[in-house]
C-alpha cells in the first residue's frame, strides 16, 4: 500500500512544495495537501493555537487539523535555517512541538530539523534520514534528493523570470512570463504565506490584477539581486525572508518600471517589524513611489483593506499621469 505524506498548505508551503513533493514521490510515496485556507481552517486554527501566535501559525494549525484523517505522516518540518549563516524565525522550530502539544488524534509526525545554517549540502543528510523511514532502497532516496534538487532550480528559475510561485509549479502553471509592459506593475512585499494565501491577505493580489495591475512580488527577485541592495545595510540581516524581503524592496524601489510598493506585514510579528521600519525609511527617503503599508491578523476587515487598496491606486494612477506630463 502506498504511504501517504500529507504536506500542509501554510507557511513555507509555497517556497518548497516542488522540492517536498517530487522528493516524496520519488521515494514511491503520495503527497496529500490541505486545500485553500478558508473560514473553517481559520476556525480551527485559532481555537488549536495559543492566543499570542501570528495568524500564519494560528492558520497553520489549522491546515494540520484538516489534513491530519487524510495522511500517514504529516510532514512538518522543523526549520531551522534554510540558507547558510541564517536562521528562520523561531516560531518555526516550535512548530512541530505545538503541534504535538494542541493537535489530538495525530498520525505519525515527520519533523527532522531542516538546518542549513553550516552549509547547504547538510540538506542532503536531512532528506536522506526522511527518505530511510518511508524507503529501504538507498539509492532510489539518493535519486529522489537529486531530482527535487532540479525540479528546485527549474521551480526558481521560473519564478526569479517573473511568474508567482503559487502559478510557477503544479498542472496548469503558465509556460511563459506575462507580458508586463502595458499596465502599471506594483510589487507586493511580505512573507510567502502572508502574500499568495488569498484568504489571509483578503485577496490582495486578485484585487490587484482585477484593477488592471501586474503584480511583482519579493521571490521574484533573484537571490544575487537581493544580496547586492542588502550589502548597503550597516549590519547583516540574518532573518533570510527579512533579508530577502528588505533587498526585493530595495531593488523595487530603484526599479522604474515599479509604480508602487505594498508592504504586507503579520500583526506581532517581531521580524515584520523591523523589516517594515527599514522598507518603509528607505521608502520615504527614494520618496517617488506611493507605498502602503497593509498589518493582517484574524480582525482584519474586508472593508478597511478594500478602502486603503483604493487609495493606493489612485495615488499610483496621479504618479503615472503626471510622469506622463
Ligand atoms: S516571521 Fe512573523 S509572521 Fe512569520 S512565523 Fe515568525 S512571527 Fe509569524
Amino acid at each position: 500500500m502506498t504511504i501517504k505524506i500529507g504536506i500542509p498548505r501554510s507557511l513555507l508551503f509555497y517556497n518548497f512544495i516542488p522540492f517536498w513533493k517530487t522528493f516524496f514521490e520519488g521515494i514511491g510515496a503520495e503527497v496529500v495537501t490541505s486545500g485553500r485556507t478558508n473560514k473553517a481552517i481559520l476556525q480551527d486554527g485559532l481555537r488549536l493555537s495559543v492566543d499570542e501566535a501570528c495568524l500564519p501559525v494560528k492558520v497553520a494549525f489549522g491546515h494540520v487539523e484538516h489534513l491530519k484523517d487524510r495522511a500517514d505522516y504529516i510532514f512538518i518540518p522543523r526549520l531551522v535555517s534554510v540558507f547558510p549563516r541564517e536562521y528562520i524565525c523561531p516560531k518555526f522550530l516550535g512548530f512541530p512541538d505545538m503541534v504535538r502539544q494542541n493537535v489530538r488524534g495525530l498520525p505519525g509526525v515527520i519533523d527532522t530539523s531542516i538546518n542549513m545554517y553550516r552549509r547547504e549540502r547538510d540538506l542532503y543528510g536531512q532528506f536522506f534520514e526522511i527518505g530511510s523511514r518511508i524507503c529501504g532502497n538507498p539509492f532510489k532516496i539518493a535519486l529522489a534528493i537529486k531530482k527535487a534538487g532540479e525540479e528546485m532550480k527549474r521551480f526558481t528559475a521560473r519564478v526569479e523570470s517573473g511568474l508567482r510561485p503559487d502559478r510557477a509549479y503544479g498542472p496548469g502553471s503558465p509556460e511563459e512570463t506575462p507580458d508586463r509592459r502595458k499596465n502599471a506593475t506594483v510589487a507586493v512585499l511580505g512573507h510567502p504565506y502572508n502574500i499568495y494565501d488569498s484568504f489571509i491577505n483578503i485577496s490582495l493580489l486578485k484585487r490587484l490584477e482585477d484593477a488592471g495591475i501586474n503584480v511583482l512580488t519579493t521571490d521574484n527577485v533573484p537571490e544575487k539581486e537581493v544580496n547586492y541592495y542588502v550589502s548597503s545595510l550597516n549590519k547583516k540581516l540574518f532573518w533570510t525572508l527579512g533579508r530577502r524581503m528588505v533587498g526585493a524592496a530595495y531593488h523595487f524601489l530603484e526599479s522604474p518600471g515599479i509604480s508602487g510598493i505594498i508592504h504586507v506585514a503579520s500583526f506581532a510579528c517581531g521580524p515584520d517589524s523591523m523589516t517594515g521600519e527599514l522598507i518603509e525609511r528607505r521608502a520615504r527617503r527614494t520618496g517617488d513611489k506611493p507605498y502602503l503599508s497593509l498589518t493582517l491578523d484574524e480582525h482584519t476587515g474586508e472593508a478597511g483593506i478594500v478602502t486603503r487598496i483604493e487609495a493606493f491606486l489612485d495615488m499610483v494612477g496621479m504618479n503615472r499621469q503626471s510622469a506622463r506630463c
